[in-house]
């Protein structure tokens, strides 16, 4: 029997239920509930709310008559309706994470406890400024701290994503050539910036978003930036390079000096992806290598929580070139205690501007420093060490099964394979990901980064211990050797034992459907 995916797509048969079929469609303790909207919960309420009195309102006829739409549930139902829904995906505190380049580490709750402090959590950001010095020395401290630890003197705290933090960096970029007389309306604009191939998408879209224009650098055989490439491209036309380091490979830029001599000697600014930083922290500050700007994942390196679980925040660290043309707010202590730079005066006279609205994600800024305090700097190299550590022990686990796509040397913190040990076997990198959710894991990221064919990048992070790098490094050993040894249903058809079998991903993100609708065609919320 064939069944419908969310969007509509017949998907492959499946063996387990061709296997003795649950009457309802549970299995194993988990109900198969409706959704919420087709339940039995109309004309319900689950509070009991006082009768409104009179029509007080100063709507008039624009006053709603129609029911609002919306189901009503008890408590309990409506508890187990977000329950079930959270028992049918994946989650940091269930098992490994291993997505790469995403950093996927444990949140301490002591970061939960602290944000939650009453102090952080119920503040106003257009309360007076005396009344929340706590919150403000905070961000000064948390300043402190990621200054120290990249060796640079400026950092602005307000983007809320890595992304965003691009954005501030190749914004101030662009204020510091403009002030110059290099801006890109300028006679001797400088338009373009150098991104290498193996980049997050978010490099070159940002470069593109602030109005320049987009070079590709290429990459050596092993995986780093082509030098003699960075060269022949650099000239009075670059207005910036972003590299990453280490970089989308799980490799350490081993000419970083000599990329950052080479990009200063042309008149360019260094913007540095920050985003794995936690492979380097407390041994590498990005200020000695010449950097001139760098966001850090607050969400990635220092352990808050992302993608699905909370907001991002991005920080963005900056040389003293570029230090004046960083966005306000800022924060400055002095003998009457601490206050926000707001506006673009004084010391803030070249500030390009602000962000975002107020100070950015504070809820992040409490987690990142209560994660840094509780490592303290000792901790915080261990860090380094130990998300190297688990990548390369991975690494050496499987590189005789599946093939790394840079074996020479060890990596940094992530494994990166190719596809290249599933030639002829029919399974693809996308088939073998599906089977590792039957065998209980979620996938690795797959097909990131583009350079390398059906790649598998693999982060364990330093949250794993030996026992549970074991299990996921036994379940990959075991999907591998079926592979190779021909059980291609096994994968085809991957996964069988999930709730949802394989989403038509891409249309579900060009043609997202939000909106439920009734068997009778009719939009009951509105
Ligand atoms: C995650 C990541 C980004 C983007 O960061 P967001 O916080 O997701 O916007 C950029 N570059 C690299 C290498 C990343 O891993």
């Amino acid at each position: 029997m064939s069944t419908m995916n969310t969007v509509g797509r017949p998907t492959t048969p499946n063996r387990v239920e061709s296997k003795p079929a649950t009457l309802t469609g549970g299995r194993g303790l988990l109900q198969n509930a409706a959704l919420i909207f087709e339940g039995e919960g109309w004309g319900k309420t689950g509070v009991d709310l006082p009768e409104p009195q009179g029509d007080a309102s100063d709507l008039g006829d624009l006053v709603r008559r129609d029911p609002i739409g919306l189901p009503g549930l008890s408590e309990p139902e409506a508890m187990r309706h977000y329950v079930r829904l959270s028992q049918k995906n994946h989650a940091i505190d269930l098992a490994i994470y291993p997505l790469g380049s995403c950093t996927m580490k444990h949140n301490p709750r002591l970061n939960e406890k602290m944000a939650r402090l009453p102090g952080f959590s119920d503040i106003h950001p257009l309360q007076p400024q005396s009344t929340v010095q706590g919150a403000l020395e905070l961000m000064d401290s948390l300043s402190h701290w990621l200054t120290t630890l990249t060796g640079m003197p400026a950092v602005a705290l307000s983007p809320k994503a890595g992304a965003h933090g691009e954005l501030c960096g190749l914004m101030a970029i662009r204020a510091a050539h403009r002030a110059a007389g290099h801006g890109l309306r300028s006679d001797k604009p400088r338009n373009k910036v150098l991104v290498p191939t193996s980049a997050h998408g978010t490099n070159p879209a940002t470069a593109a978003f602030v109005g320049y224009t987009v070079v590709e650098i290429a990459q050596t055989n092993d995986g780093r930036v082509d030098l003699a490439d960075l060269e022949a491209k650099l000239g009075d036309d670059v207005a910036a390079i972003m590299v990453t380091n280490p970089n989308t490979c799980g490799l350490f830029e081993r000419d970083i000096l000599e990329i950052s001599r080479l990009t200063h000697e042309a008149g360019a600014y260094f913007y540095c992806d920050g985003a794995n930083f936690n492979a380097i922290v407390g041994r590498v500050r990005p200020g000695d290598l010449g950097v001139d700007a760098m966001h850090i994942n607050l969400h990635k390196t220092f352990s808050t929580p992302h993608g699905g679980g909370g907001p991002g925040a991005g920080p963005v660290v900056l040389s003293e070139a570029l230090a004046p043309f960083a966005p306000t707010p800022w924060v400055v202590g002095g003998k009457d205690g601490f206050k926000l730079v707001e506006f673009a005066e004084d010391e803030a006279e070249q500030a390009f501007g602000r962000l975002c609205a107020f100070q950015g994600q504070m809820g992040m800024y409490v987690r990142a420093l209560s994660y840094m305090m509780s490592h303290g700097s000792d901790g915080l190299r261990q860090v380094a060490e130990d998300a190297v550590l688990n990548a390369n022990y991975i690494k050496a686990r499987l590189e005789d099964l599946m093939s790394p796509a840079f074996p020479e040397g060890p990596c940094m913190h992530e494994a990166l394979f190719d596809d290249e040990w599933l030639k002829g076997t029919d399974i693809t990198t996308l088939d073998f990901a599906k089977a590792m959710i039957d065998e209980g894991f979620h996938p690795m990221t797959m097909y990131f980064p583009l350079v390398v064919h059906g790649a598998m990048l693999i982060e364990p992070t330093e949250t794993e211990s030996k026992a549970e790098l074991d299990r996921f490094i036994h379940a990959m050993r075991a999907l591998a050797e079926a592979a190779k040894a021909g059980d291609v249903d096994r994968f085809k058809g991957a996964p069988f034992h999930a709730p949802m079998k394989r989403l038509d991903e891409t249309r579900a993100a060009r043609q997202p459907v939000l909106r439920w609708t009734a068997p009778d065609g009719s939009n009951r919320a509105a």
